[in-house]
């Protein structure tokens, strides 16, 4: 199972995509930025796991906490950006990203 990804001309100011299961949506221009989408998956898979309308309840139930500044603070958004940031210094690094690709399900599953 897997997002469905669309994109659209833009979204509100200041955000690059969001994830609105089953899709995540994109602002156009930014669905190559391999580090932003690993973000939005990573979203998508934990919602996955906790159930989609728990995930969203928390979500926003905690949301009042983590305006502004503190929005990276939010405890759905710390793991998203950490692995966002994770993927930018593997890339910096020339590393695979294959290990990561594979645990969000974006890698193309392998024959055989
Ligand atoms: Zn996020």
């Amino acid at each position: 199972m897997k997002p469905i990804e669309v994109t659209v001309p833009a979204l509100q100011k200041g955000i690059d995509a969001i994830t609105l299961w089953p899709f995540i949506i994109y602002r156009r221009g930014v669905r190559d930025n391999l580090p932003l989408r690993c973000h939005e998956w990573f979203h998508w898979r934990h919602a996955l796991r906790w159930g989609v309308l728990p995930w969203y309840a928390v979500y926003l139930l905690l949301k009042p906490f983590y305006l502004g500044a503190r929005s990276h603070l939010h405890p759905f958004e710390a793991p998203a950006y950490a692995l966002q940031q994770k993927i930018i210094d593997m890339q910096a690094a020339g590393e695979s990203l294959d290990g990561p690709l594979a645990e969000l399900g974006m890698a193309c599953p392998s024959a055989g």
